[in-house]
C-alpha cells in the first residue's frame, strides 16, 4: 500500500460525510463547507491552498486526508467538439466520460461502474461484463476534469458543464450510494450549484432502487425502456424479468408523485433495426407512455463489432418517431455525437477487466475506445 492509498480522500464526500470527517478528527463541522468550495468551486487540489483555513488545520488535513482525482489516461476531441476521457480507475481498469456540447448547453455523460451487470443485449459495456462499482470521487472527478479541460478552474469555468447525464458506463442505481453523493454535490449551492432540473440519472428500471432513490434526492430521471411489451423487453433488457414494464411504469409514477415540481420520465428507446422499430411497437410504446407523464428519446442503435444488431434507416426511424408524435408525446431522435471518436451511446467500452467472464463470449468487443 502506497503513502497515499492511506489517507482520506475527500474528494467524493458529501457534505454531510465531510462533516462527520471533521468532527471525527476533533475540528468543527463548519469545516466541511469551506473545504467543499475549495474542491468543487476553486478546483484546489491541495490542502496549502485553502488561505482561510489556519496553517495547522492545513497542516493536520494534509497528514490525514488528500484530495485526489483519478487519472486520465486519454482525452480525445471530436471535429464536432465533443470531448471523451478514458479514465483509470482504482480498480485498475478505465472507463470513460464523454462531453457533448450543442450550442450554449454543454452536457456530460458520466460513468458509475467499471462494467455494467445487466447485461442489455444491444450495449458494449454490457458485453464486457461488470468489474466494479466507481468510488464517488471517480464519478465526481469526471465533472472536475470535463471542467478543467476548459482552462482555469474558478467560477466562471464551472459554468462550463451545463447538465449531467448519468448515462455513461454502468447502471447507476447499482452503485446508489455512490452516485448519490456525487449527485449531492452536483447540485450543491456550495459546489457545482446544478439545477435538479438539470442532473438525470438513467437506469435500465431497477424498480426498488427508484423507490429509494425518491427518498434520498429528486434528481430527474431517464428510463431505459428499449422494448414495448414484457416478451421482447425479457430479451433486449434482461433485468425485465425481475422488473417487467408494468412495474417499472408504476415506480416512474410514484417516483414523480414525491417531486416537488412538475416534471416528466424521459423515456429512452434505441431503435433496432427489425427488432423493436416495426409501426406495431410504436403503437405499443405509445400504450405505454400514455400511463406517466414521459417524452421519449429514440437513440438509434450504435453498431459495435459482433453485436449482431443494426440501425434502421432514417426512414425506419422518422417513421416510428412519427406514430409516437401523432400520439400527442414529445419526441426526440437523439442525434450521434463524437462518431469517430467512439463516444456514441453504447459505444463506451473503458477497459474492464471482467470478474463475471460474461466477455470471452464476445472477445473482439473490448478496447474499442481505446486505440
Ligand atoms: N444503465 C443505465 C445507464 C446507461 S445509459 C441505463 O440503462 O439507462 C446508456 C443509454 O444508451 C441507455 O439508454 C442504453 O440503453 C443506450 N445504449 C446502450 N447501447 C446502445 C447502442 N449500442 N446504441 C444506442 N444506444 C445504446
Amino acid at each position: 500500500m502506497t503513502e497515499s492509498t492511506k489517507k482520506v480522500n475527500l474528494l467524493g464526500m458529501s457534505p454531510a460525510k465531510l462533516e462527520v470527517f471533521f468532527e471525527e478528527i476533533g475540528e468543527k463541522k463548519f469545516r466541511a463547507t469551506q473545504v467543499i468550495k475549495w474542491i468543487h468551486q476553486l478546483g484546489a487540489s491541495s490542502f496549502e491552498e485553502m488561505t482561510n483555513i489556519s496553517k495547522a488545520l492545513r497542516l493536520k488535513l494534509e497528514e490525514v486526508a488528500e484530495i485526489r482525482e483519478p487519472e486520465v489516461l486519454l482525452e480525445k476531441v471530436s471535429k464536432d467538439g465533443t470531448k471523451k476521457w478514458v479514465i483509470r480507475t482504482e480498480s485498475g481498469s478505465s472507463v470513460e466520460a464523454v462531453l457533448i456540447p450543442d450550442g450554449d448547453r454543454k452536457t456530460l455523460c458520466v460513468s458509475s461502474q467499471v462494467g455494467c451487470s445487466l447485461d442489455c443485449s444491444f450495449c458494449s459495456t454490457g458485453k464486457q461484463g461488470f468489474n466494479s462499482n466507481l468510488t464517488a470521487a471517480e464519478i465526481i472527478g469526471q465533472l472536475r476534469i470535463a471542467i478543467r479541460s476548459y482552462g482555469d478552474y474558478n467560477t466562471t469555468s464551472q459554468r462550463v458543464v451545463s447538465n449531467v447525464v448519468m448515462m455513461g458506463m454502468g447502471e447507476p442505481l447499482m452503485n446508489f450510494d455512490n452516485v448519490v453523493d456525487a449527485m449531492t454535490l452536483m447540485m450543491e449551492d456550495n459546489a457545482y450549484c446544478l439545477s435538479k432540473r438539470r442532473v438525470t440519472l438513467s437506469t435500465a428500471g431497477v424498480v426498488p432502487a427508484i423507490d429509494k432513490l425518491a427518498e434520498v434526492t429528486d434528481v430527474s430521471l431517464a428510463v431505459s425502456i428499449h422494448a414495448p411489451n414484457d416478451d421482447l423487453r425479457d430479451i433486449l433488457v434482461p433485468i425485465n424479468k425481475r422488473y417487467p414494464i408494468n412495474d417499472l411504469v408504476d415506480a416512474c409514477n410514484r417516483y414523480l408523485g414525491k417531486l416537488s415540481d412538475k416534471r416528466v420520465i424521459t423515456v429512452e428507446y434505441t431503435l433496432i433495426n427489425g427488432v423493436n422499430d416495426k409501426p406495431e411497437h410504436a403503437k405499443q410504446l405509445l400504450k405505454v407512455l400514455r400511463r406517466m407523464p414521459s417524452k421519449l428519446n429514440i437513440i438509434p442503435f450504435n453498431p459495435f463489432p459482433n453485436s449482431g444488431y443494426e440501425r434502421p434507416t432514417e426512414e425506419r426511424i422518422l417513421a416510428f418517431k412519427e406514430i409516437i408524435v401523432h400520439g400527442g408525446i414529445v419526441t426526440t431522435v437523439r442525434r450521434t455525437r463524437g462518431d469517430e471518436i467512439d463516444a456514441a451511446c453504447g459505444q463506451l467500452v473503458g477497459q474492464v477487466e471482467d470478474r463475471t467472464r460474461r466477455s470471452q463470449k464476445y472477445i473482439p468487443v473490448v478496447q474499442q475506445g481505446l486505440e
